[in-house]
């Protein structure tokens, strides 16, 4: 989510700053956090020493994806560096570090009395596990928890699991689960004169083009069953909703920035607003990634 270098982060925020209501103290938030996480990936040796690829698809990717199968590339990393990027994180955040810290404490001694062979190392889904207990038991709010551990997991995704040999397959894929890591998505774009729709991994930053009319996470394609909803004035962000599985994601229109090299991430972030609305409405994210404020 906030893999993109720094400069073109800054870049983004500042156009966002012009396009969304009230993106100004968020907007530095991010790059608080953006140099929070460089910082701690150099202090450790960069991020690619630390976290490796885990999960390698058996099968060759082409076969796998041609079979409508993620390469459901997962990766491990040094405990030591995840948990000290989520602490630096929350302090960059605010006020709610004291909370974290005693979390990842807790995840310290219950991770010990574990598998001793897995001992200062950490897995995608140990990750996702963390989070999850820590939106539960915690009592934080949950975009609080959404921005933490997506910039945190995010960041740390191996940049090289999606490289050109893997991307050969990517032309065909048509599913609503990122072909590479197999996470839903949280948001995509309409770009192009066609107005084509391309759906981003909120983990990994691959894109894919999706039919424009189905739903990515029931996969239905009637049209009465289909909908979104913006606000007036700042229709540039839609809120696609589904009304057979209840479910939303957000679609930015691209279609008329001159510059076509969005990040979309920062577009997201900029408006949360959406989310809050589309949660009141009845609305669960597809991507389970919650950014309502309550918790
Ligand atoms: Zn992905
Ligand atoms: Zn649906």
């Amino acid at each position: 989510m906030l893999a993109a270098g720094r400069e073109r982060i800054a870049d983004e925020i500042a156009r966002c700053q012009t396009v969304y209501k009230g993106f100004g103290d968020a907007g530095k938030m991010i790059l608080r956090l953006v140099d929070v996480l460089d910082r701690c990936a150099q202090r450790y040796g960069g991020l690619e020493k630390n976290t490796q690829l885990r999960d390698l698809a058996l099968e060759e990717p082409k076969v796998r994806l041609a079979q409508g199968k993620s390469l459901n590339y997962g990766f491990t990393v040094s405990e030591e560096l995840f948990l000290s990027m989520l602490q630096r994180a929350a302090e960059a955040l605010g006020d709610k570090h004291a909370i974290v810290a005693g979390c990842l404490g807790e995840f310290r001694e219950s991770h010990r009395c574990g598998d001793k062979q897995a001992a200062g190392k950490l897995t995608l889904e140990d990750g996702l596990d963390l989070w999850q207990s820590m939106r539960q038991k915690a009592g934080l709010a949950p975009d609080f928890t959404s921005l933490l551990f997506a910039a945190v997991l995010s960041k740390l995704y191996p940049s090289n699991a999606h490289g050109s040999q893997e991307n050969e397959g990517l032309e065909h894929w048509q599913q609503g689960f990122c072909p590479i890591c197999g996470q839903t998505p949280h948001y995509g774009q309409l770009y192009s004169e066609q107005g084509i729709k391309a759906l981003e991994c909120w983990l990994c930053g691959t894109q894919w083009n999706h039919i424009r009319l189905q739903c990515p996470f029931c996969g239905i394609r009637e049209h009465d069953k289909m909908g979104y909803f913006s606000v007036e004035g700042r229709e540039f962000c839609r809120v696609y909703v589904c009304h057979s599985c209840s479910q939303y994601y957000k679609v930015f229109d691209t279609r008329e920035m001159a510059d076509p090299a969005v990040v979309l991430s920062i577009h997201h972030l900029a408006s949360l607003e959406y989310d809050v609305m589309a949660e009141q409405e009845g609305f669960c994210p597809g991507s389970g990634l919650s950014w309502t404020v309550e918790a």
